[in-house]
């Protein structure tokens, strides 16, 4: 992906022709312990888009994952807003403060950027190049309670494809939802039914 561009630029795959997809999980409000467990177990490489106001109750369980060596953290904003809908001011604030809290928090350099509900005006992309943020992840397919919501028609995964997961469960989302280690065993699944395997999006931004 070529970032060396004047604004960061908003892209939802990786331009390949191997059969890799990336997943990233956002926002960070359930925290499951049999997660963090799969993860090692696993073995599969996650870029964690976190919000402050979903993290802040547990700053410690994304230590954790990150700790884990397959989990890296990158800026979601603190506080979840729809971007385009707020000045240029306070898009620079929602970035450059969450940006500074997991500098903080987690010694660590986001340079990825993913905007709630994927929502991104001009002035999103200033505040990220202000904040040395590379480029702002869309994706191709989101992945539900029911499975993935697909961007393309024939509902397979295409090579390079970025795959947008959330950190959800019972706990954050209520009774009837599936523990987070659950949604993703069945993510894993259909990624594998479809001959594909996980690469790290930071191999490759
Ligand atoms: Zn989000």
């Amino acid at each position: 992906v070529n970032t060396n561009v004047d604004l960061p630029p908003v892209i939802s795959h990786i331009p390949t022709d191997q059969k890799i997809c990336f997943l990233t999980i956002d926002d960070g409000a359930e925290k499951d312990p049999a997660f963090l467990q799969m993860v090692k177990d696993f073995r599969i490489p996650i870029t964690m888009f976190l919000a402050d106001i979903f993290i802040q109750d547990d700053y410690n369980y994304f230590t954790q994952l990150r700790d884990t060596g397959y989990c890296t953290i990158q800026n979601h904003t603190l506080h979840h807003p729809d971007m385009p809908t707020l000045s240029a001011a306070r898009q620079l604030s929602e970035v450059t403060g969450q940006q500074q809290k997991l500098v903080k928090t987690y010694n660590t350099h986001p340079y990825l950027f993913r905007a709630p509900f994927g929502n991104t005006n001009k002035a999103t992309q200033e505040a990220c190049k202000q904040n040395s943020l590379k480029a702002i992840c869309y994706w191709r397919a989101s992945f539900q309670k029911q499975g993935f919501q697909w961007q393309a028609a024939d509902k397979k995964l295409r090579p390079g494809d970025i795959l947008l997961a959330h950190f959800r469960g019972p706990k954050a989302n209520g009774k009837g939802w599936p523990e987070m280690h659950e949604l993703m065993t069945n993510l894993f699944r259909i990624v594998q039914q479809q001959g594909y395997t996980f690469a790290r999006l930071e191999d490759y931004v």
